[in-house]
């Protein structure tokens, strides 16, 4: 059975149901069936001023560690398939370069080249670029010339070691700088290099992207957070940093996909502001195995982890592995992102962006049933539907042990309900009284558009009593109409296109009082 909310209830404040809008660089991951990984996106050969590393020895470094992608990012220099570069450069073979590109010796597991990338090469301002053939020059470029020609060709940027050139930590003024170009370059632009080499110039990267998120993130624009060796010999390789990148399979395209919509997470064996320094522990680094969104809730599994820190606006809010947001509200502005911290290292989540709605109750319901236990005990359980704006709706659920043909008051959550029940299992009346008011009489509240319904009694001669049943619609119009009854009856009345339950007591008393449907 059904009964509306009586009129009454909808209280001079309504009540608020915060949600958020969730906007996850994962949401399209299919965490039981895509593979990880593991990716060095900055690497120099001998072709780099300041490398005297041959290309193959290099490719041969990472694929003998394991990696799965690797790009070279020579300074001022667009990178070429392995085996074309120079003989001097140290090109790979055409037989080992098709080797490894399916993974001969490593079952079957292929290392993949990122093509066309480049560590556009300033004075003050590297940028590293993907997917674009653009070469600035060496010490010719500046970054808005790099950011918007990688930008013309559809590739991606991202900056390298900011902190080599920001005071610590940045500046506002910096902060907007680099806020600025994310915006005016938002399917390009992609992120920060927020971990590189031994963390010394990039220790204040991860509060230049959290600073740039909190400009960002309100426009929509996420930051992303990219770890690499920046290696420019072997002994470098696999000594610091990686990025993870989470696809269905390991392809050029996918990798592109992944670059343009965060599908990755930056992991490290070290991180100076954690205190943490892993890199000749042997200990695996913290994994993320899934990342669940359900209503306002943020569930994160993982391995090889101590602790799950939340970070909002650039500061730890919770810790543990699943967060409610409504919880954090207050806290919590246009993004959260989390990182693993373990013994052998961290991993940084890209940010997940968000966009709180607060929305008002319009209604509530109220439902009853009762299950038949044994003899005289029946199992009562009332749900309360709260229905907000949006069409966002909120589920309270109590049971209660009842006798037969039991009838009272019971208090669900902050609401008091009223429950008639007949026999065992019928229910004959179900609604939300105030404060254990029976008697109903109502102020009419045009402002909040409720249909108000008003009956009283009036003893008149023995047995016999007038009723007066009043129903005031959304404009305020009433509909009056008046019945002669009996004493200590409950029964359902026509009054215009309403029907209105009314319950008495005695001559002159009203139980209840409600539109039923
Ligand atoms: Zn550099
Ligand atoms: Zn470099």
């Amino acid at each position: 059975m059904i009964a509306t909310a009586l009129p009454f209830a909808a209280a001079s404040t309504p009540k608020i149901l915060t949600y958020y809008n969730f906007n996850s660089p994962y949401a399209n991951v299919d965490w039981d069936t895509y593979g990880q990984y593991k990716a060095n996106l900055h690497t120099h050969t001998t072709v780099s001023i300041d490398s005297s590393e041959p290309v193959r020895n290099m490719v041969e470094g990472y694929y003998g560690a394991g990696y799965d992608i690797v790009a070279i990012t020579d300074h001022a220099n667009t990178s070429k398939d392995w085996d074309k570069y120079t003989s001097a450069q140290g090109a790979v073979t055409a037989e080992r370069a098709n080797q490894i590109a399916n993974g001969e010796g490593r079952d079957g597991k292929a290392m993949i080249q990122i093509p066309l990338c480049n560590e556009q090469n300033g004075l003050s301002n590297h940028v590293l670029s993907y997917f674009a053939d653009y070469n600035a020059g060496l010490l010719a470029s500046n970054y808005n010339t790099a950011l918007q020609n990688v930008n013309n060709r559809d590739g991606f940027s991202f900056f390298a070691h900011p902190g080599r050139y920001t005071s610590a930590p940045a500046t506002q003024a910096q902060i907007n700088n680099y806020a600025n170009f994310f915006l005016q370059y938002p399917n390009s632009a992609m992120g920060y290099e927020i971990f590189g080499v031994n963390d010394g110039e990039t220790r204040n990267e991860r509060i230049l992207w959290d600073r740039t998120l909190m400009i960002t993130a309100p426009q929509g624009k996420n930051v992303f957070g990219i770890s690499n060796d920046d290696a420019h010999s072997t002994s470098a390789i696999a000594r610091s940093g990686w990025t993870m990148f989470v696809m269905p399979e390991n392809t050029v395209e996918n990798i592109k996909t992944a670059m343009g919509s965060g599908m990755f997470y930056a992991s490290a064996m070290m991180a100076i502001d954690e205190g943490l320094d892993a890199r000749n522990s042997g200990l695996p680094t913290p994994i993320i195995n899934s990342i669940k969104i359900d209503d306002n809730i943020i569930t994160v599994e993982g391995e090889y982890y101590d602790r799950i820190d939340w970070i909002a606006d650039g500061k730890k809010i919770a810790t543990g592995n699943t967060i409610d947001l409504v919880e954090y509200k207050d806290e919590i502005g246009s993004y959260l992102r989390f990182q693993l911290v373990g013994e052998g290292g961290i991993s940084w989540a890209n940010s997940i962006l968000l966009e709180r709605v607060d929305v008002k109750l319009v209604n509530t319901v109220a439902e009853a049933s009762v299950k038949k236990l044994t003899g005289n005990q029946n199992e009562l359980t009332i749900t309360i539907t709260e229905t907000y704006e949006h069409d966002k709706t909120n589920i309270i659920t109590a049971t209660f042990m009842i006798n037969n043909n039991a009838a009272g008051t019971y208090q669900v959550e902050e609401y008091k309900v009223y429950v008639d029940t007949k026999g065992n299992t019928q229910i004959r009346a179900c609604y939300i009284v105030e404060d254990c008011k029976i008697k109903i009489e109502p102020e009419a509240d045009e402002n909040n558009s409720i249909i108000i319904v008003k009956a009283s009694v009036e003893k008149t001669l023995g047995n016999t009593n007038k009723l007066t049943i009043t129903v005031t619609d959304e404009l305020g119009n009433d509909t009056e109409e008046t019945f002669t009854i009996d004493n200590n009856i409950a029964g359902t009345y026509q009054i215009g296109e309403y029907k209105v339950y009314v319950d008495t007591k005695g001559n002159d008393q009203t139980l209840a009082c409600y539109i039923t449907q």
